[in-house]
């Protein structure tokens, strides 16, 4: 019930296919033949929205599948491509492959990122026509779309999270010096929910802090709600760990602050070691006889963090206490984007004289693996680009293999979405 984890399928749109088709006229007996190309397939490309905090509009839709090419049609009219589909996503989105489970990409830069390539469109017959062949009656189908199943995970961009027991006042903190984000707080899960707020210190020094609720001992190894929360707080380069100083529920606040720094470090050395800043709260509940504070801090200061006192409730030191953050935050490094560790299958296996060429009078159709990501990467409206891939062409072997099977001058090469004159 959850969401911070959903699987998905993602589908290229199909190529259109090629037509056959031929020439008509009044009083002209046969025509040439003029099958236009099926159009590419739509690709599915996945897009950073920062209105966006949660995975929720997964759970209900699954399968997301682009437009597929039109097909071609007689007078060389070739299909229209299919329309890519756009799916939004949160900032921070981890897309991991459902199979090897690694990571494809993560969606921290805002940059759009293609999850599923539309099929190639086949070619049409008008294609093949040569001098000898004046009737082609073939023509490719259009190729399908690349689909995959892939696990989207969101871990929330927050610079801050509030740590601590159950109850001690985390909620109240954030909402006190934040902010709202209404979507969130009308999920009905709003507890189970880590909420983002946006704190405002000063013009222009805010931060983002995350309520992260349901900590519990034991959590890190699996028990109970608390390690899903766990997970979204691994980004935070900044803990601030609440602690109910006042002892108001019947706890001791040292063997509180203990236990959550023993769950954090099981959690991950990582995180536990993270940077934290202690909110002793509820100092309006605190007897005035009460040794808590002192002893807390004894504790807080030979771990090395800073303790500060405050009321969530009376907002008393709370200010203080977002400014203490924001000039802190302001020495630490920026949240941590992952490396993709992931590959295309295959792509190490590649080999540049893989590839097959097709042959129809003038025209020579190339494709290949290796070929097609030079294609990919190659800017053409670059003169440097260009060079290198000429260069890379003639280092493959094509142009050899080309002039073997008798290319002239003046063919036609056509490798991928690229057409050119052959030209010794
Ligand atoms: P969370 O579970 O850590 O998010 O804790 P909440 O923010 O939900 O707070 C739990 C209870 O403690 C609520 O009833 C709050 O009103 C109360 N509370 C939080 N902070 C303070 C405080 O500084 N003083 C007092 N008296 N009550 C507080
Ligand atoms: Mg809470």
């Amino acid at each position: 019930m959850f969401v911070d984890k959903v699987r998905i399928t993602v589908v290229g749109g199909r190529g259109g296919d090629g037509a056959v088709a031929f020439h008509r006229e009044k009083y002209v007996a046969s025509g040439g033949p003029d099958g236009g190309d099926g159009g590419h397939g739509g690709s599915v490309i996945l897009r950073v929205n920062d209105n966006l905090s949660t995975l929720l509009d997964f759970r209900y839709k699954r399968k997301y599948a682009a437009q597929a090419g039109a097909n071609g049609a007689g007078r060389k009219m070739s299909g229209k491509r299919g329309e890519p589909l756009i799916v939004e996503v949160p900032r921070g989105t981890v897309v991991r492959d459902a199979e090897s489970n690694r990571i494809i990409v993560d969606m921290s830069t805002g940059e759009d990122f293609v999850i599923a390539k539309g099929g190639r469109g086949g070619w049409g017959n008008a294609h093949y026509a040569t001098p000898t062949r004046q009737v082609p009656r073939f023509a490719k189908a259009g190729l399908k779309g690349q689909e995959r199943d892939v696990i989207l995970e969101l871990k929330l961009l927050a610079d801050v999270g509030l740590v601590g027991f159950p109850n001690v006042g985390k909620s109240t903190l954030l909402s006190v010096t934040s902010n709202a984000r209404p979507k969130i707080a009308n999920y009905h899960f709003t507890t189970l929910f880590p909420n983002l707020g946006v704190i405002y210190v000063d013009e222009g020094v805010s931060f983002v802090m995350a309520d992260i609720p349901g900590i519990i001992e034991g959590a890190a190894e699996g028990a109970g709600l608390g390690h899903d929360f766990l997970r979204h707080i691994d980004r935070c380069r900044l803990l601030v760990h609440v602690v109910d100083v006042s002892g108001s529920e019947g706890r001791d606040p040292v063997e509180d602050f203990n236990a959550i720094c023993d769950e954090l470090a099981n959690y991950s050395v990582d995180l536990s070691n993270r940077p934290m800043i202690v909110a002793a709260n509820k100092c309006d509940l605190l007897p005035p006889d009460s040794d808590n504070l002192a002893r807390l801090r004894a504790v807080v200061e030979a771990a090395g963090c800073e303790l500060y006192e405050i009321s969530a409730a009376t907002t008393q030191g709370t200010k203080n206490l977002m400014r203490v953050v924001a000039e802190r935050l302001r020495t630490l490094p920026p949240v941590t984007v992952y490396e993709p560790d992931y590959e295309e299958p295959g792509a190490e296996a590649v080999n540049p004289e893989d590839f097959v060429i097709e042959h129809e009078g003038s025209t020579w159709l190339i494709t290949g693996e290796w070929l097609s990501r030079l294609v990919e990467n190659i800017n053409f409206d670059d003169y440097e680009s260009r060079n290198y891939f000429d260069t890379q062409l003639r280092k493959s072997g094509l142009f050899a293999r080309l002039e073997e099977m008798g290319i002239q001058d003046g063919d036609t090469v056509d490798i991928y979405d690229l057409e050119f004159e052959y030209m010794r």
